[in-house]
This record gives C-alpha cells, structure tokens and sequence, in this order.
C-alpha cells in the first residue's frame, strides 16, 4: 500500500497550504517548494525563503508531486502524485445516501477546501486525469461546477472522473455542464437495479430510482459521458440480467457500463457477510448480464474483479481498475502468469472470507 500522507515537520501556518515539491526549479512559481536538502529520511524545501521539512525514505519520489500541509497536523496529503494515474481528490465526506456497499460511508460535516483543490489540480502534470470523490460532490453543485469551470480556463488539458450518486442534476445545469465543456468530465453514476424498490432499498433512500432517470436526461441533454457503475451484491445477483436489458433500451448512451466487484470496507465490511457475492463459484448472472448488454451494443467492463475469477471468455473486459496506492495480490498470486495483467484485489481483502475460486492462470 502506498501511503498518501508524509510526515512534516510543524510549520507555521494558520490555514492550508497547498504546495508543489520540485527537486528542481529555475523559476519557482508561487506553490512551489525547492528541494535544498537531503539528509536521511529528511528532507528540506525552500517555500519562499521559509524551511519546509518532510520525511520521507530516500528513493520515495515527491518531484512535482502536490502536497495539503493542514495547520497543526504531523503529516501533509500527497493529493497529486506526479508519477500516478490515480489522483483522487475527496471532495466531501458528506452524502444523501446509505448505499450498502459505500467504501467511504458518510459523516455528517462538510471540510469546505476548494479552493486547495482547485489550486492542487492547477499543479498537476500536463493531461492528468484526475479523480473527485466523496460522500456525494454535488450536494456542493455550486462550488463543484465553479471549481471545474475555473480549471477548464486555467488548464483545458484537466480531464476528470466525477463520482456522483446522480441525485442532484436539474435542467438548469445543462448550460454549465456545457460550459465547463462535457468532453473533459466522465460522470461515474450507480445503478444497482431495474426497479425504483430494489435500488432504493440498496441506496436506503425512498424515491432515488426516479431521481437518478431525471438526472441521466439532464446529462443526456448536456451531452454528458456516463459511467453506469453496478456493484455486483448478493442483494442484486437476480436481478442482473434484467438490469442489463434496463441499461440497453433505457441508457443506451452510456459511454460504458462497469460492473464491480465488492469492496471489502467501510459500510461493504459491514455488510460483506450479507452483501459479497462470489463471483469465482459462480459468474452466470453477470455472464447473462453481460451478454445482454453487449447485443444491446452497450460497452461493458468488469472492475475490481481478479482476472482467475473471470471466465476465459469474458477476461478481456475486467480492468485493472484498483488504484495503485490500495492495490495488493495475494500469496498465490507469486507464480500466476497472468500478474502483470490482473487488476489484483484492495489492500483490506481478506481471503479468508473471499473468493474460492481463485488460483494462477
Ligand atoms: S492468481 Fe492472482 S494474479 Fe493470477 S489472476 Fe488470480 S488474482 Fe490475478
């Protein structure tokens, strides 16, 4: 697992601070801190004449990385890393649903850090694609699209995923998301079911079904890019196939279909007795599903599944969608032919009560 915080040595500030480290710099912008020292595990950084220290193992690179010092606090946030594909940024914790299976299960106050956001992506490396996550972003729509929109001026080469529980687009957005420009924003919106009951039981909100077909005609208008995302439960398995028929006559405009494995954390721990379905005894209703979508032409792929839990046939469509930083493999993994290509499984899977099916391929 790759740690996303770096120990800093107490620094003088009163509100965050948002800071791009180089090992070298001619011309220092106004973020950027310049390496001066290495020493060990220690670090220090020029920050406009001031000494920042961090600790960090000697081959760790920080070069370009983007890092939120907070006042008070041992360690700052990597929020870019330089070198990765997998910046997320946590936009709130805050959300409007209690999803059975949220990784990120929701709390009730809102930390307001736009503005470092905005400024951490404005560092990021030329054509980064650049995650923003909670809880639910929208219940801050305003601030979001204000944000989006000031970064679609400063730095049109940002694309983003956006994960969004699809519960707050209303018609008037359709101008703005059009303004912020729809070709740089995939929407990762979740559909766990064909009926308005079965998914507002799995979302535990009366009335989200209907308000999520509201949201995906907004963005349909806008001409939005949907990434539909089903988490595969045992609260879901029957009812796949009729899913996949929903998705092809209903959002047949979906730019993909990502049907998902568990994540064994946050509120999917919990309920992972209940919850996870094992996909590697048996795959026929997601093979149903699939086989349904991909005849109604909807481009399907399989996230978070390890590739030996997949079917040969169906293999080329699972993903190495696991972020680096939470990504591990197990054991048995060690003699597997196919590592390089397998999206292995999160850092807090625990075999023990996982997938029985598994084995090198
Ligand atoms: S044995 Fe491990 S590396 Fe090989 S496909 Fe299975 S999970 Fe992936």
């Amino acid at each position: 697992m790759i740690d996303l915080r770096i120990k800093v040595d107490p620094f003088p500030i009163v509100a965050p601070l948002v800071v791009r480290l180089r090992d070298q710099a001619s011309d220092p912008g106004p973020s950027d801190a310049t390496l001066i020292e290495l020493d060990g595990s220690r670090r220090e950084y020029d920050f406009q004449g001031f000494s920042l220290a961090l600790h960090a193992t000697g081959d760790l690179k920080l070069d370009n990385d983007v890092i939120m010092i907070l006042p008070g606090q041992p360690s700052a946030r990597r929020l870019i890393r330089a070198d990765s594909q997998h910046n997320t940024l946590l936009i709130t914790e805050q959300c409007d649903q209690l999803c059975l299976m949220c990784s990120q299960p929701p709390k009730k106050h809102h930390v307001d850090l736009f503005s470092e956001l905005e400024i951490a992506a404005s560092l990021a490396p030329p054509n980064s694609y650049i995650g923003l996550s909670g809880g639910e972003p929208l219940l801050h729509k305003w601030k979001l699209f204000d944000m989006l929109l000031s970064l679609s001026k400063k730095r049109p080469d940002l694309a983003f995923h956006i994960l969004s529980n699809g519960q707050h687009f209303v018609e008037e957005d359709v101008e703005k998301l059009r303004e912020i420009g729809v070709e740089r924003i995939l929407w990762g919106i979740p559909v766990y079911a064909a009926t308005a009951d079965d998914h507002d039981a799995m979302v535990k909100k009366a009335g989200a079904f209907d308000r999520l077909l509201e949201s995906f005609s907004v963005l349909f208008e806008a001409g939005a890019a949907i990434e539909l995302r089903t988490v595969v439960m045992q609260q879901n398995w029957n009812g796949l196939p009729a899913l996949a028929a929903f998705v092809g006559t209903t959002l047949p405009f979906v730019e993909r279909w990502a049907i998902m494995q568990l994540e064994n954390i946050g509120f999917g721990r919990m309920n992972w007795d209940a919850s996870f379905k094992d996909t590697s005894t048996d795959f026929e209703n997601v093979a149903r599903a699939i086989n349904i979508a991909i005849a109604r032409a909807v481009p399907v792929q399989l996230y978070n599944f390890p590739l030996c839990s997949v079917p040969a046939r169906y293999r080329h469509l699972a993903q190495a969608s696991i972020s680096d930083w939470k990504n591990k493999h197990e054991p048995f993994c060690a003699s597997c032919s196919s590592r390089q290509r397998c999206g292995g499984f999160f850092e807090w899977y625990r075999h023990k009560t996982g997938f029985r099916g598994l084995g090198p391929i």
